[in-house]
Order: structure tokens, then C-alpha cells, then sequence
């Protein structure tokens, strides 16, 4: 039904985890049918996100943008950071806004509110920018050897896999290449770090370390991991497990996209936050919605 690579990222496994039927609706729907009226409303409602997210995200871009500079000669003073998160924060929220009333406009009633961005929230961003720009870690790589950014879209090929887990930098030094990744939301347990690791390596070399500057409590708090060989193998046979699962929830789709046999979530939390609650069975309630589906499938 969807004869596409079978591709692997984090955030596909991770809601596929949280909901398959969202998983199958944002990264199977939402694309084949994206000419169409439901397809279009698809891919916008996934591409809505929190003004949380939109910080973070304007985050990463201020610090991938400081760095392109900082490689051509140009070092931005904590006024042209501030400056320009300000506007690119601002821009991204208004982008959210207008995203949402498009939505609107098809007259399709959704928990989604327009916001204007908030002044502590600029400045969070400012400072965590400023924070991580000024770390000596961080300095370091910069000035010595050389940088190049990386796009997260980049993926890897691996077999007949397609794989997302690109470094956020490269840089090569004295002592080889290093592949830079910034972990924005929150400090990961110690095997996720290094399952992350071992997956980030497939962009870099045999012996290449990877430096994790992760976000915890407004501080970055850095790790270096050397992944060897047999923990970058055990990383790729769980993505095997998960490219497996992901596929098996794919091929349950029916003729006309037809969704009965794809399950929805096991906890209403999750859909308490899904950008597309008022496309599914559940926005009347979730265990209403699993019970009819439940009678569909013994018809
Ligand atoms: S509303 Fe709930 S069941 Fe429906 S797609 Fe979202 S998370 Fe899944």
C-alpha cells in the first residue's frame, strides 16, 4: 500500500509508540493524500506545534545560524543572538497562527489557539542561545579545527533502510571527526544517550566520538560517547524490531484507506495533546470509540 522505503526516525518510532493510528495518519495519510482536501488539513494539523516546541526549535536554528557565521569570520555579539531569536521566534509563531487558520477556514472545530509569543519565552530562548554559545566546550569546537553544520533532514541509507539521526554539527579536529548533537528536550537516560550515539555514528567514522549537549533545567550538560562497534550493531537490530513493528502497523491499511484495523491509542493522554483529535473516532471519547471498533472487527 505505501511502497516507500521503510524509514526510521525517533519521533516516527516514539508516536507510533504514544498512538499508531496518528503514526499511520501523519507519516502514511497525510502524504499519499496530500492533493486532497483531508490530506491537506493533515499535514497541516501535524505540522502545528506548541509554542514550547517553536522555542526549541528556534533554538537550534539561532545556534546552526551562529555557527555558519562564526565558520565565515563573522562572531555575533549576545545583542545579534537576542535579535535574532526575537525575530525568528516571532516569525515562527506568526507562521503557527496562520497555519491554524486554515484550519479554521475549513470550518473544522479544533482545540488549536492562536497565540502571540511571549516575552519570557524570548527571553528563555535568548539566554539558553547565549548560554550555549558561551560554553567552553562549545568554544572550543569552534575555534579549533573546523564545523560544518548538518540539516536534521538528512538521512542515512542503511541496507534498504532510510535512517533520520543526524548530528546537529560536524567538526574535525586534531583528534578526528566529532558529530555534534543538540538534545533539547531534556537530558535522555543513559542507554538512550548511547543508543543515540551509536545511531549518530552511521554519519561519521569507525572512531568518531559524538558530543551531546543536552538541555536540562535551562543548563547544558555535555557528554562524550565513543560508541564501539557491537552497541552501533545493537542500536541497528533495535531499529530493525521497530522498522518491523512500524511496516506490520502499515500493512494493516485497507483498500480506500481504510482505517478500522489500525489501533488507536492505549491511554487517553495521548490524545489529549494530538494535533488531529478532531479528525478521529475519539475526539467523543476513546474507549467509545475503541468499543465500536472492536464490534467493527468482529462483524
Ligand atoms: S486522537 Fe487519540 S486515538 Fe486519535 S489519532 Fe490522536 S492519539 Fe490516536
Amino acid at each position: 500500500m505505501f511502497p516507500q522505503q521503510p524509514t526510521w526516525s525517533n519521533s516516527r518510532i516514539s508516536l507510533m509508540q504514544r498512538c499508531p493510528r496518528a503514526f499511520v495518519l501523519r507519516y502514511a495519510l497525510a502524504q499519499v493524500s496530500r492533493h486532497h482536501e483531508r490530506g491537506e488539513i493533515l499535514s497541516i494539523a501535524f505540522q502545528i506545534q506548541t509554542p514550547w516546541i517553536l522555542l526549541h526549535q528556534t533554538i537550534r536554528e539561532v545556534v546552526h545560524d551562529y555557527v555558519e557565521d562564526h565558520v565565515n569570520g563573522t562572531v555575533w555579539s549576545n545583542g545579534l543572538i537576542g535579535s535574532r531569536f526575537k525575530m525568528d521566534y516571532e516569525k515562527a509563531m506568526q507562521m503557527r497562527n496562520q497555519l491554524i487558520e486554515r484550519i479554521q477556514a475549513h470550518n473544522h472545530h479544533t482545540s488549536f489557539q492562536k497565540r502571540q509569543p511571549e516575552q519570557h519565552l524570548i527571553d528563555m530562548g535568548i539566554k539558553t542561545c547565549i548560554k550555549l554559545t558561551q560554553h567552553p566546550v562549545f568554544q572550543n569546537l569552534l575555534v579549533q579545527g573546523s564545523i560544518e553544520r548538518i540539516e536534521l533532514t538528512t538521512p542515512i541509507s542503511y541496507g534498504r533502510w532510510k535512517l533520520y539521526s543526524a548530528p546537529d554539527f560536524v567538526h574535525h579536529g586534531p583528534k578526528g571527526k566529532s558529530l555534534i548533537k543538540l538534545n533539547l528536550y531534556g537530558l535522555p537516560s543513559r542507554n538512550n544517550r548511547e543508543r543515540q550515539a551509536a545511531l549518530t555514528r552511521l554519519y561519521g567514522n569507525h572512531d568518531s566520538t559524538v558530543v551531546l549537549f543536552s538541555l536540562k533545567e535551562r543548563k547544558w550538560i555535555v557528554n562524550r560517547i565513543t560508541p564501539m562497534n557491537n552497541q552501533v550493531q545493537e542500536s541497528l537490530n533495535l531499529v530493525a524490531n521497530d522498522v518491523e513493528k512500524m511496516e506490520s502497523i502499515l500493512s494493516l491499511v485497507g483498500r480506500n484507506n481504510d482505517l478500522s484495523l489500525i489501533p488507536l491509542a492505549d491511554s487517553y493522554r495521548s490524545c489529549m495533546h494530538c494535533n488531529v483529535r478532531f479528525l478521529c473516532p475519539s475526539q467523543h471519547g476513546l474507549e467509545k470509540a475503541k468499543a465500536e471498533q472492536r464490534t467493527l472487527m468482529c462483524q
